[in-house]
């Protein structure tokens, strides 16, 4: 079972600002920047400004407002980022064994480059 929220997650500090973080994008809903540890030539993680562990917990309890926010800013941040609109891949790791580790629901955009064609 996914824990409850916990307010000490390393992309909470980011938001309220105790951690840097390489910005990308930010508006009401989201906040975007690069991940530490890039698994491609781009890689962003897109967060929503609420306290949402996972995809599932987002899904269900986002306002309608804030995940129309989210998806829209996801698309305009690949776009922004100058990626290749015929292909570039968004993961969202849920749960312990979907190899979530920050609890705090995110996405990742991965491009840059060729995706091969994975599950994986
Ligand atoms: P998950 O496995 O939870 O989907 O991915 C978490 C991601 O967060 C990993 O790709 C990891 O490299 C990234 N990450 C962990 N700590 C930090 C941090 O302090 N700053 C940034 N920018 N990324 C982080």
């Amino acid at each position: 079972m996914i824990a409850a929220y916990d307010r000490s997650n390393v992309f909470a500090r980011i938001l309220r600002g105790e951690l840097p973080c390489r910005k990308v994008y930010e508006d009401e809903f989201v906040l975007a920047f690069h991940d530490i540890a890039p698994l491609a030539p781009v890689h962003v993680l897109v967060i929503p400004k609420g306290e949402y562990v996972s995809q599932a917990d987002f899904g269900a309890r986002a306002p309608a407002e804030m995940i129309v926010g989210f998806w829209r800013a996801v698309s305009k941040i690949a776009r922004d980022l100058g990626l290749d609109p015929e292909g570039y891949r968004i993961v969202a790791n849920h749960g312990p064994n979907g190899g979530q580790l920050v609890f705090h629901f995110h996405v990742h955009i991965f491009g840059g480059g060729i995706m091969g064609h994975s599950t994986g």
